[in-house]
């Protein structure tokens, strides 16, 4: 359900002007060591090659790369739904294990919940769901599209005088795109009605509106961005719950949740009592959440079928939740840092006014720069006690706590941290891509974290048809897969498998050869992805080397 205040744009096009896209002038430079054995000599510049990669080259990389999938593509495709590849489904898996251990293991008042995926209806009708977890929607009577009518911008095109030449229509997207599209819009409704502006016309997308400010009469001239013609229906709700049956003569529906948090209120009681927490406590939960998105677009950001990490955090009442927000706020942050996720790209959004919830005093949103533009990747809100009243007031049945210390019973308040694993991911994948050039040839390559990368480590043996070097690489390999998701590549030259490593963002290459197995110390070589350096180390000390990098200890 989206909470974000309505765009405003404050800019003139002239019809007949161009417009540059700016991109970052920011750039990375990556130190290059010399390798001490055969890794060829790299020698690069980086710029912030993120800043021109566009999403569908993402997309690319992440299908050829094993990342994700779309659903059913031998069936032509799921609209709003991903498959996790091999790579994508351990990197997901390391983004939730990183929130368990950091959000729940390391701290002492916070548990963790697994709760069903279905609950009894009653639970969606306290919370609000049922009644109100809708976006608007509109059609277009003509090309049968359906649009989220806040995603839809309108406004006039006038002529030098102030009068209006016409109407256009364009989705929300990134500022420079939305003008580009507004004026290949209107030239185009110009062309077809054959109106005679004689270039002088400008645009002021300042004034546009979203859909859901349109009136009757204002849908009379709005013209759908698929028919081009005033064929779009007035906004209506739509929620965005699935709804599904239970058993075989059910007849009301039930809910897939569209978010994990209702799953702790409702067992807030039973946590309590069972794991002695006192108040401030939290309860979090990983798992999947689905929504029947009206327009599901850019890729995973916003699908169907996602994953949420959530926090609820219960506090007393008073104004101790200010301190509180904000302890979280810069734990989420400190969060997102932790798995890669660039600083120079994330950014806050503090909601005010029409873009807060009504029982909500508070909401800060951590948006990131995605190459569709700058967009939610987590929120922290302060909720108050509206969760445990209603379900206190839909149940009938007391969710209140008894503070021994101070005697005082209440309905405790909340803090809620919450993130999309999937949003978290592409945040991931954006930070992680990078370019340089390595002895003349260009690399592209993923700079994840140790900690999130999908294989920590790859094991090759020199010499494929040396059984002694494969040997003694199988059994490091052997013992290493254990503990992580290790890869053994005896195929290819090993330049070409350094390559191939880097390019699914492997962090560490070990190497065996005739120095492991001929020389005393029986070092390998651990080749760092990002600088191409390249270290010996006794083989003893592998494990516990990556242990520190990867782990920590
Ligand atoms: P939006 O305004 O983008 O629809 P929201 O404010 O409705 O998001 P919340 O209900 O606060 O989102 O959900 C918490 C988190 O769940 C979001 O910050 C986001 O990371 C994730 N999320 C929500 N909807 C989706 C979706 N359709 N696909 C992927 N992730 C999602």
């Amino acid at each position: 359900m989206s909470l974000r205040p309505h765009l405003t744009l404050g800019f003139n096009i002239p019809l007949k002007s161009s417009f540059v896209i700016p991109t970052s002038s920011s750039s990375l430079t990556l130190t290059t060591l010399f390798s001490t054995t055969s890794d060829p000599p790299s020698s690069s510049k980086t710029e912030d090659a993120y800043a021109k990669l566009k999403m569908e080259d993402l997309v690319g990389l992440c299908k050829r790369r094993g990342f994700v999938f779309q659903n059913s593509e031998l069936y032509n495709g799921n609209s709003g739904f991903y498959d996790f590849g091999p790579l994508g489904s351990e990197l997901k898996s390391n983004i939730k294990s990183q929130f368990r251990s950091q959000f729940i293991h390391a701290r002492s008042d916070v548990v963790s919940l697994d709760s069903s995926i279905i609950s009894n209806p009653k639970v969606w009708e306290s919370s609000g769901h049922v009644g109100g977890f809708s976006d608007p929607m509109s059609d277009c009577k003509e090309s049968k599209k359906r649009f989220r009518s806040d995603q839809l911008f309108w406004g006039p095109v006038k002529d030098e005088k102030g009068d209006i030449v016409c109407w256009v229509c364009v989705h929300e997207d990134d500022t420079e795109i939305m003008k580009k599209e507004a004026k290949k819009m209107a030239k185009k409704i110009i062309k077809n009605e054959k109106i005679n502006v004689e270039g002088r016309t400008t645009i002021d997308i300042s004034t546009f509106k979203d859909l859901t400010f349109a009136t009757e009469s204002d849908i009379q001239n709005i013209p759908s961005p698929e028919s081009l013609k005033p064929t779009l229906t007035m906004p209506k709700d739509f929620n965005l719950m699935f709804s599904t049956s239970v058993g075989a003569s059910s007849t009301t529906p039930a809910y897939l949740r569209p978010e994990t948090a209702q799953g702790i209120f409702v067992n807030f009681k039973n946590v309590m009592g069972s794991s002695r927490m006192k108040i401030p406590f939290g309860i979090a939960q990983i798992g999947k959440a689905f929504r029947n998105e009206i327009t599901p677009r850019n890729f995973v950001f916003r699908s169907r079928e996602f994953e949420q990490c959530e926090v609820e955090y219960f506090i007393p009442p008073g104004d101790c939740w200010k301190e509180y927000h904000k302890e979280w706020l810069d734990f989420s942050k400190n969060f997102l840092l932790s798995l890669g996720v660039r600083d120079d790209l994330m950014d806050w959004d503090v909601h005010s006014g029409d873009g807060l919830a009504h029982y909500a005093r508070a909401c800060t949103d951590v948006t990131f720069r995605f190459p569709f533009g700058e967009s939610e990747l987590m929120g922290i809100a302060a909720r108050g006690d509206y969760d445990l009243k209603a379900h206190e007031e839909g149940s009938g049945k007391s969710l209140e706590y008894y503070d021994e210390e101070t005697k005082e019973r209440y309905i405790p308040h909340v803090i809620e941290p919450s993130l999309g694993v999937d949003r978290v991911f592409l945040a991931i994948m954006c930070s992680a891509y990078a370019e340089d050039e390595v002895s003349g040839e260009k690399r592209t390559f993923l700079k994840f974290k140790p900690s999130v990368a999908p294989v920590k480590a790859s094991i090759l043996p020199l010499l494929k048809n040396k059984p002694e070097l494969v040997e003694v690489a199988q059994k490091l390999y052997d013992e290493l897969k254990m503990r992580w998701n290790v890869d053994f590549d005896t195929s290819g030259a090993i330049g070409r498998r350094y390559r191939r490593a880097d390019e699914i963002g492997t962090p560490f290459c070990i190497t065996v050869d005739f120095d492991t197995i001929e020389k005393e110390g029986k070092t390998v070589t651990v080749r760092f992805r990002d600088s191409c350096e390249q270290i010996r180390m006794p083989i003893d000390e592998v494990m516990g080397f990556l242990g520190k990098e990867i782990d920590g200890y």
